[in-house]
């Protein structure tokens, strides 16, 4: 069994090592990861510049690669030269940070399994979903690591169809206080006050992205209802995101 485990929060994170510990316990592991912090990149890729892959001592002195590239290249290379094409699972993550509705377009973590997907290869994104930065709050990856093994040997165990994947949302809470699994659907999520203007020495704006989450009521059986609800969200995913309900609607269009 070999696994290819990136993310992008870069290699040095703490999730992705949490990660590969439990992970060592299904197969050989490689690390193959940005070398630097990479979140909300999406599924780009780069294509107009050369890349490197560095041999990095991962914190528990294991060996890891290092990339110039964004999860999506990690992915690739992975595969293609790390693995040399022989690889059986690619796992994301674990993400410090929630992967939720509309947020998988933005998200590296879940892009490099949409890579993967692609690649007709078995694939999980993994999240850790705390939204609010809580000064002196150290985050724990057990239990979302440990959930990712289980999921890891039930997907192996039961195939899904080809180019998906599963988008795991694990709530950052004592393992205690999960209420359960919640097996969901897509949910919302738009920001407000976006862009935070600022100037710099010389008096010229600067922009700085980030935003609130907009408030709203989920919908039940979201998933961002469910990790609202102290449940660990999985959403099967498919790389189709055809809006088949409006092809009629278009049809009248007389195209
Ligand atoms: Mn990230």
């Amino acid at each position: 069994m070999r696994i290819l485990l990136t993310n992008d929060d870069g290699i040095h994170a703490p999730g992705i090592l949490a990660l590969k510990t439990v992970l060592e316990g299904l197969g050989e592991v490689r690390v193959v990861a940005p070398e630097r912090q990479r979140s909300a990149s999406g599924h780009g890729m780069t294509l107009h510049k050369p890349l490197r892959i560095t041999p990095t001592r991962l914190a528990d002195g294991s060996e890891g690669f290092a990339t110039s590239g964004t999860p999506t290249d990690c992915v690739i290379l992975g595969l293609d030269v790390v693995w040399e094409g022989e690889c059986d699972l690619v796992v994301s993550g674990i993400n410090l940070g929630s992967n939720l509705g509309w947020d998988v377009t933005y998200s590296g973590t879940v892009s490099a399994a949409f890579e993967a997907a692609i690649l007709n290869l078995p694939a999980l994104a993994v999240s850790l979903a705390l939204d609010r930065h809580v000064e002196g709050y150290k985050p724990d990856f057990g239990t979302a690591a440990q959930f990712t093994l289980s999921m890891a040997q039930k997907l192996l165990a039961d195939p899904l169809p080809p180019h998906t994947f599963l988008n795991i949302n694990v709530p950052a809470i004592p393992e205690n206080e999960i209420l359960g699994v919640a097996i969901t659907h897509q949910g919302r999520r738009e920001y407000v006050d976006r862009v935070a203007t600022r100037q710099d020495p010389a008096g010229r704006p600067y922009y700085w992205q980030y935003g609130n989450l907009r408030e709203y009521d989920p919908d039940a059986g979201s998933d961002v209802h469910a990790v609202l609800n102290r449940r660990i969200s999985v959403t099967p995913i498919q790389l189709d995101l055809t809006a088949y309900n409006l092809m009629e609607q278009l049809r009248d269009w007389n195209l």
